[in-house]
């Protein structure tokens, strides 16, 4: 065989999907696998939903790309759309997670600019925190393992234990901008920050007259069961960013913030070739409707509910395996107490995709438009890893 002539930056598996049917993906050899990992929590409505294919198909027949220096119809319906269903006036769009990040802390470090306090620069991020991999979110995320070797870590950016309220408020001083926080940590192992912690960080912001950032990359768009995660807590953010979901596997991200911190992105201020572009735009315009749609997110709901429960069921059964279920809606993690790559190689070998997250935690997050059958389905296909998993173990033992 020809050796890859790919950077060697992922450890890639053994599997060629070729093609893709509403939670099921089918490889070139002809294998099924029921998809609970939805391409790191990419694909919202599965594979090959109709409503984005027809919008992709029809967009492509018409026009491609024109650039942001003309008026962008596609870019106007859907950042209404956006700013009618959240707490934000002003969208900015991107092509990925990072670069929506970008935009948020650009935007946060504007406004104190603008107001004429630009020592105002400091983001504090929290431990175990991911906001994606460009020089200034590797920096955000604070991880040693993805800071190293990069040269000197951007400046600007605090970080303080998960949890620690105290380190926080210790943290917050004349040259801080505002708090970056992921309202559950996705990446970093399913930690869910609790609802009453997200009312009191928005006050902190409040009483210390900084901003609240949310990083809703991967808990936004339905995978709560709320259009975003933060609206469980009753709360809102003056800057938001979002990506992921919102294309359903078309690369869309935005920036969303309110009308005052967004005033300071004046014309030359930031830029991009590709973000909003037609194709982008009517494809995340078509994911909004159907996530909007009556009823939608309350399916969600029901199906988190049911994920829940019947997972918990498993946990309970194979204690030595599972050690705890965390998470929200469709954004579930299970912590184990074996090695999660090995379990989710198990997970494979029954047909199910699954997705490894730190905390030795293996996230389960189907499209959001996965059936109760098929969450049956799943269950049990896990349930039979987690099986496979215990007799391994035994034999382990007994030798
Ligand atoms: N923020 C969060 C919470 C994420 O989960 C991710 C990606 O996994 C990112 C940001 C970065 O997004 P992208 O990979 O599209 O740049």
């Amino acid at each position: 065989m020809v050796g890859s002539t790919l950077y060697p930056t992922y450890n890639r598996a053994n599997l060629e999907f070729e093609r893709g049917n509403g939670v099921w993906l089918e490889t070139t050899d002809g294998r099924r696998f029921l998809d609970c990992g939805s391409g790191i929590a990419v694909n919202s409505l599965g594979h090959g939903h109709p409503a984005l294919v027809e919008a992709l198909k029809t967009q492509a027949e018409k026009l491609w790309h024109v650039s942001n220096v003309y008026t962008i119809p596609g870019q106007d319906t859907f950042s209404r759309k956006l700013t009618e269903a959240t707490f934000a006036d002003r969208v900015f769009f991107t092509n990925s997670g990072a670069e929506a990040l970008e935009c948020a802390i650009k935007t946060a470090r504007r406004y104190f600019y603008s107001k004429g306090e630009p020592e105002r620069i400091d983001i504090i991020t929290f431990e175990g925190a991911f906001h994606g991999r460009t020089l200034a979110t590797i920096a955000a995320g604070g991880q040693a393992k993805y800071l190293e070797g990069f040269g000197p870590k951007a400046p600007g950016f605090v970080q303080v234990p998960f949890g620690d309220r105290e380190a926080l408020l210790a943290a917050i001083s004349d040259t801080t901008a505002g708090l970056l926080i992921e309202p559950i940590q996705g990446e970093g192992g399913v930690r869910s920050v609790p609802t009453e912690t997200l009312r009191d960080l928005r006050k902190i912001c409040d009483d210390n007259g900084i901003l609240l950032l949310l990083d809703e990359v991967q808990t936004g768009v339905g995978r709560t069961g709320k259009l975003f995660a933060h609206e469980w807590a009753g709360i809102t953010p003056d800057i938001m960013a979002i990506a992921k979901g919102i294309g359903g596997g078309f690369p869309v991200g935005a920036c969303l913030a309110t009308e005052e911190v967004a005033s300071g992105m004046q014309p030359g201020t930031h830029g991009t070739t590709y973000g909003g572009n037609p194709l982008a735009m009517a494809v995340g315009n078509a994911v909004l409707d159907v996530v909007l749609a009556d009823g939608f997110l309350e399916g969600v709901r029901d199906k988190g509910l049911l994920l829940t429960q019947k997972l918990s069921g498993v946990i309970d059964r194979h204690p030595e395996i599972f050690e705890d279920l965390r998470g929200k809606g469709l954004l579930l993690g299970l912590k184990c107490r074996v090695p999660n790559g090995a379990l989710l190689e198990r997970f494979r070998a029954e047909g199910v995709l699954a997705i490894g997250a730190g905390d030795n935690v293996l996230r389960i997050l189907p499209p959001l438009t996965i059936t109760a059958e098929e969450i049956e389905e799943a269950v049990v296909r896990i349930e039979k890893a987690a099986i496979a998993m215990e007799a391994e173990l035994k034999q382990g033992a007994a030798e």
